[in-house]
């Protein structure tokens, strides 16, 4: 089984990456350095998640002791939802790029299509307490994408939690230069996109899945709402090939060709969730995942339901 997707841009892109969102400034530099030990090479990362320098110096750290080389590494980072005007994008970019120490990046992902007013707080809010939006298209958004690559501040550029007519207004756009090499979706047994993967897939665009354990540690996590990691079902396959719940969601991914980021800070689990290459599910076990769909997002961006652009109100 491949431990790369390829892009169509030619490059390759390590089906397992870690995520870091939510992983402490004063943890994440750790995390890094023991995920790249045990063998990633695809760290996943964002402006939003505010934890880019510390990513940064996880990644200088192993680069100078020479356990590897930049041009091994994979590192993917976001634009943030107040960069999206054209005349920002650059800026952003490099914002990012300085705080990681890099020169550029491997993928660089508009991280929602829905843009907020731009200025120095992450989550602009008005006296109610309500999001300040802002109506840049993003198709205006993806040209200054498009302009990093020219510049050579990125390899390839993509989107994340997109919808197929908004990824359609994409690959319709009028002089488009470049095509996303790659959409960033939660995906997991409860929210299995089986659609959105395939149609992306027939585009020549590649998928990623994120909070592939559920993100048992979002914010706003509610008791009673569905916990992937103590599938009972899902518990019962691991058993039968000795492996860990967390584990069969990652590789259940890795058979369907997706790219997947499962995030920790914790050394033995960021092991275990790279354990994932010398086992293999049944077609019958994928197919009994694939039957534990039931559209249930642990990040539904509840925040922004009515912005003109808020992409989940659609089928896929
Ligand atoms: P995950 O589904 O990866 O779950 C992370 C949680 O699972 C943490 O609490 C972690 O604990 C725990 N965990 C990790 N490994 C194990 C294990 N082997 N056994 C038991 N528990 C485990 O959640 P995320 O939402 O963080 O998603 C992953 C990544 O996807 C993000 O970090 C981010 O990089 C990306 N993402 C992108 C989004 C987007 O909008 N584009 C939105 C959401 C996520 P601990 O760390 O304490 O070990």
């Amino acid at each position: 089984m491949a431990t790369s997707v390829k892009l169509y841009t030619g490059a390759l892109m390590p089906i397992v990456g870690l995520g870091t969102w939510k992983s402490p400034p004063g943890k994440v530099t750790e995390a890094v350095k023991a995920a790249i030990s045990v063998g990633y090479r695809h760290i996943d990362g964002a402006f939003l998640y505010q934890n880019e320098e510390e990513v940064g110096e996880g990644v200088q750290a192993m680069i100078k002791d020479g356990v590897v080389k930049r041009e091994d590494l994979f590192i993917v980072s976001k634009l943030w939802s107040t960069y999206h005007e054209k005349s920002l994008v650059r800026k952003a970019c490099e914002k990012t790029l300085s705080d990681l120490k890099l020169k550029y990046l491997d993928l660089y992902l508009v991280h929602s299509p829905v843009g907020f007013k731009a200025g120095s707080e992450i989550f602009p809010t008005d006296s109610a307490g309500e999001i300040i939006f802002d109506d840049t298209y993003f198709l205006d958004t993806w040209e200054g994408m498009e302009e990093l690559v020219d510049a050579g501040l990125v390899k390839a550029i993509g989107i994340s939690n997109f919808n197929k007519d908004q990824i359609e207004a994409i690959l319709n756009k009028p002089g488009l230069k470049y095509k996303p090499a790659n959409h960033q979706v939660e995906c997991h047994p409860y929210l299995t996109q089986e659609k959105m993967i395939n149609y992306c897939h027939s585009k020549g665009i590649t998928v990623t899945a994120y909070s592939p354990l559920g993100s048992p540690d979002r914010p706003w996590a509610k008791e009673g709402e569905p916990s992937l990691l103590d599938n009972p079902e899902i518990e019962a396959i691991a058993k039968k090939h000795k492996k860990t719940t967390a584990q069969v969601l990652i590789r259940f991914h890795i058979q369907r060709n997706v790219v997947v980021i499962p995030k920790s800070i914790t050394p033995q689990r960021i092991q275990e969730n790279f354990q994932v290459f010398d086992f293999k599910l049944t077609d019958g076990e994928m197919k009994t995942i694939m039957g534990f769909n039931r559209n249930w997002r642990a990040c539904d961006m509840r925040w922004c339901t009515k912005h003109k652009d808020f992409p989940f109100n659609t089928e896929f």
